[in-house]
């Protein structure tokens, strides 16, 4: 399956959310008294909170791009309160502006792509050593070398490049684009809401950085709500872990107990099973194997009538139809298990050829690639005199048993008479 396959709107939506509300906040020119105390406070206790999280669950990565983000804001809010107070900027104003607008884009970069490694420790040491030496490299350099580091900061490089619109420094947009760039890269080729939330935080980062002395909130506002969307990311992703089951994505068995405590007064549950999936796995290895599971799931998953697929475990995976009768679910059910058989399912391993013809559907292509098609036996059951979701569930499984000795590949529902059968070869 391909990796774009995994993209998901759903990866940016609260970063999008969060994103869309930064900059509708930070536009404004005025705040009640409630929300200016509230952001005034919000890094900070971001920073605590969310660092706090990633720190002991070791989400490293994440823990120094809210340092990163931190460490700005600390350092702009400074100046933005002499700003205000004086009614004048401070005299290294355009210094710590122009090096803060290289330092960020360059940080936040290094740390979102900086994949983690096992281990924490080192790996904690590694980055704090480079958040050090970048900080002390910077302020040496700024108090020894002050008027020769901003004429270097502002030096119009590339003039054919060089738009009235920009009002960050020109060395700044390259690392902007390389950082924003990187993360895309990293997005497409694993896709998940962390990643999708970096390249949407370093978007309000390069939106607030040109508005600070302009717009009065645009630095509390953007700051703490990009802080707010990693440490989003971060639950989300938890959440992911706790209840999507990752080798095919769908909803694991946490998520379907879940479920099953909401269902209303009439459902439908269906047990499905891969047929001959251990001769699978031990002819063709784990590999194929999971190969196959992760087809049987996204074909399950594209399953009619209201249905939704969960693995239920191993090769098992559970359907349910909140509101539905079983008379509605079978059609939908038959059309599943139909669409898997006649899903072409291509071999990878040429090595591994089947030495056995798993039910007579196994074709060898000419090339030394083989194509083989694998089969479900479904077990359906609905809400009847059994009102427990879990009586139901075992009620289904018995139809599975069912489906299973009467020779596989088909759908057999509860107390269904051998006669009735559908047996597809
Ligand atoms: P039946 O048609 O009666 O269902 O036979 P079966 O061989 O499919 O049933 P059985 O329950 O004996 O075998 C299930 C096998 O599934 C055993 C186990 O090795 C394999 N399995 C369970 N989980 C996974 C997994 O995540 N990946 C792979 N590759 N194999 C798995
Ligand atoms: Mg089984
Ligand atoms: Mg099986």
């Amino acid at each position: 399956m391909s990796r774009l396959a995994a993209v998901r709107l759903s990866h940016f939506l609260p970063s999008v959310l969060l994103l869309g509300g930064a900059l509708l906040a930070g536009s404004l020119v005025q705040l009640n008294d409630f929300f200016t105390a509230l952001f005034n406070v919000l890094p900070t206790l971001l920073l605590l909170l969310g660092g706090t999280f990633c720190l002991v669950y070791g989400r490293q990565r994440e823990l120094f791009l809210l340092l990163v983000l931190y460490g700005a804001y600390y350092v702009l809010d400074t100046q933005l309160d002499h700003y205000r107070a004086q009614g004048q900027v401070r005299a290294d104003a355009a210094l710590v502006f122009h090096l803060s607008s290289l330092l960020l884009p360059l940080l936040y970069g290094l740390y979102a792509l900086w994949q983690e490694r096992t281990h924490l420790v080192q790996d904690l040491v590694a980055r704090a050593a480079v958040l050090l030496a970048v900080a002390a490299l910077s302020v040496a350099l700024a108090e020894r070398y002050p008027e020769a580091l901003t004429q270097w900061l502002v030096t119009i490089r590339w003039p054919s490049l060089h738009g009235q619109w920009m009002s960050l420094v020109q060395l700044a947009y390259p690392l902007f684009a390389l950082a924003l760039l990187g993360m895309l890269v990293q997005y497409l080729r694993t896709p998940r809401p962390l990643h999708a939330a970096q390249i949407l935080g370093l978007c309000g980062v390069l939106w607030m950085l040109p508005k600070i002395f302009l717009l009065p909130f645009a630095l509390h506002v953007v700051s703490s709500l990009v802080m707010l969307m990693l440490v989003a990311a971060v639950a989300h992703e938890a959440y992911q872990m706790a209840f999507r089951d990752e080798l095919t994505g769908l909803p694991g068995r946490r998520a379907l107990n879940e479920r099953l405590q909401r269902l209303g007064r009439s459902y439908v549950i269906a047990m499905a099973d891969v047929d001959h999936f251990k001769k699978f796995n031990d002819t063709h290895g784990h590999d194929v194997g999971d190969q196959v599971l992760r087809v049987v799931a996204a074909q399950l998953r594209k399953v009619g009538g209201g249905g939704r697929a969960y693995r239920y475990g191993g090769e098992e995976f559970t359907l349910v139809f909140p509101g539905r009768t079983l008379e509605q679910c079978l059609p939908y059910l038959e059309q599943v298990r139909q669409a898997i058989q006649d899903y072409p399912l291509q071999l990878r391993d040429k090595h591994s050829r089947p030495q056995d013809d798993l039910q007579g559907r196994q074709k060898r292509a000419g090339s030394g690639a083989s194509q083989v098609s694998v089969t479900i036996s479904i077990g359906v059951a609905e809400r009847g005199e059994a009102r427990q979701p879990e009586a139901v569930i075992k009620a289904a499984d018995k139809a599975l048993y069912s489906a299973k000795s009467a020779g596989r590949n088909c759908v057999r529902s509860q107390g269904q008479g051998r006669g009735a059968v559908r047996i597809r070869h």
